[in-house]
């Protein structure tokens, strides 16, 4: 795969110094914030023959919850106690995202920036101060060169896992396995097990991965009535838990069906867990599960090319020393507070059930997957350099002082803050 050029995602961070503000010229005191808004935005300049207003959705319009919802994709977020925004702008111009900054600013509104709405916490379309939305989607190009690969999927047994994960970071540049694992019912005694599913993508052909496996893996056991041969973008479909035989368009999709309520959150491991450990971790899983497939993970593993750039050439700055990253998954299905304090209490206690066998100091953690009871900033988003810290060093390590001093260079008002904002340095 190759990806010739991607979301123009950065850009954004450069127009804070480009703008000029003209004042908003007349609001009448009985207009609403929404309105006010709305106006404000005619009145920035506009591409020619288009009104800025007229990429702008209020909760007045009729599409508005429509499109609120349409990237809402952990329920948590989408209850009537979560307020919602004055406006939602889809900026298809850069004059648009220009016009939305400087309303923002001169309105006093915050300005939340969505893309695909995954964030984990909700911060692209949730605020606990007046906000508006600017949906970047039509900001996304990302153009793919679809050459012919082929994908392999297995299951596995429990008692692999912990050759797994020496064997998994290293076993070839080509080939993934992903364990999951889950707390399920047994099918003939009564109680609960632990199943773990073994699935890989390697890219190649079925002749190569047998021979790899059968060297470095044999007790996987591997044969090839175990491989689907896919095409690159097939296997696309079937990472996103689309049926087998599901259209590729299917992945154009912007709205899924199938939304729910969940908690998701990282953990790195640097050392492999002893057998002991795993049998411990196991029986933890089992005793926090009320029921089958609540609390369940997913181990990534690392090495490959992650492990070959240096630490501080990307923001990105988790990559060796590690063997795999956990993502901590705990789903319910049913609306109300209480419940939602329950599964939010299980899935706190079963990570930390899990501090002995990960990173320490910090314990570290994959922004992709944002957790705000990692630490976040108070009301007001005044963090100081130690303050933000708490969290900055889990999700940058090293890279957090270069961030705070990229945002003293970009955004020294601090326009673009959230939770857990990047501070600047006083
Ligand atoms: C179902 C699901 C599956 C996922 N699978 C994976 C996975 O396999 N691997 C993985 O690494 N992650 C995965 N994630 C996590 C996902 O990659 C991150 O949450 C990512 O940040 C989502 O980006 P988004 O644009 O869809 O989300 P959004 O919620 O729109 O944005 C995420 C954050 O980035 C900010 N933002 C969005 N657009 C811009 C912009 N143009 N400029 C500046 N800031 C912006 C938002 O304000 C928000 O803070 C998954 C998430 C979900 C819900």
């Amino acid at each position: 795969m190759k990806i010739l050029s991607g979301p123009t995602f950065i850009s954004i961070l450069y127009l804070i110094y480009l703008i000029t503000i003209p004042r908003v010229s007349s609001s009448s005191p009985s207009l609403t914030v929404p309105h006010h808004f709305l106006q404000c935005l005619d009145t920035q300049p506009a591409d020619h023959g288009s009104p800025n207003s007229a990429t702008a959705v209020i909760p007045t319009n009729s599409s508005f919850s429509a499109n609120l919802m349409s990237a809402v994709r952990n329920l948590r977020f989408a209850s009537a106690s979560n307020r919602k925004p004055e406006a939602i702008v889809a900026a298809v111009t850069e004059t648009h995202i220009r016009a939305t900054i400087s309303c923002c600013k001169l309105l006093n509104l915050e300005l939340r920036v969505r893309s695909g709405g995954h964030d984990y916490e909700g911060f692209s379309y949730t605020s606990p101060v007046p906000f508006v939305i600017l949906d970047m989607y039509n900001f996304h190009k990302i153009d793919i060169n679809m050459a012919d690969e082929t994908v392999t999927v297995r299951e596995g047994a429990v008692d692999l896992v912990h050759k797994w994960q020496q064997v998994a970071p290293v076993i070839d540049r080509d080939l993934f396995i992903r364990l999951e694992i889950k707390p399920i019912n047994r099918k003939i005694s009564k109680g609960k097990t632990i199943k773990v599913s073994f699935i890989g993508m390697f890219l190649g052909t079925p002749e190569r991965l047998l021979n790899i496996t059968k060297n470095k893996f044999p007790e996987l056991h591997l044969t090839s009535s175990d491989c689907l041969v896919k095409k690159w973008i097939d296997s696309v479909v079937f990472w996103a838990n689309y049926p087998e035989k599901a259209p590729i368009e299917i992945l154009l999709k912007r709205i899924s069906a199938n939304e729910y309520y969940w908690k998701r959150t990282s953990d790195f491991v640097q050392t492999p867990i002893s057998k002991q450990g795993l049998k411990t971790i196991f029986q933890t899983m089992i005793d926090h599960s009320p029921l089958p497939r609540r609390v369940w993970m997913q181990w990534n593993p690392w090495g490959g090319r992650m492990g070959e750039i240096p630490s501080d050439a990307t923001a990105f700055v988790h990559r060796g020393g590690n063997l795999f990253m956990i993502e901590h998954f705990m789903n319910w299905y049913r609306p109300g507070d209480k419940l939602e304090e329950k599964f939010l209490a299980i899935a706190r206690s079963f990570k930390e059930a899990m501090a002995p066998y990960v990173s320490k100091n910090p314990r570290e953690a994959f922004f992709n997957y944002r957790d705000v009871d990692i630490g976040i900033t108070t009301p007001g988003y005044n963090a100081t350099y130690e303050g933000a810290k708490v969290y900055g060093e889990k999700y940058f390590k090293g890279n957090y002082l270069r961030l705070v001093k990229t945002k003293a260079r970009f955004d020294r008002t601090n326009f673009f803050r959230s939770q857990q904002g990047i501070p600047v340095l006083a």
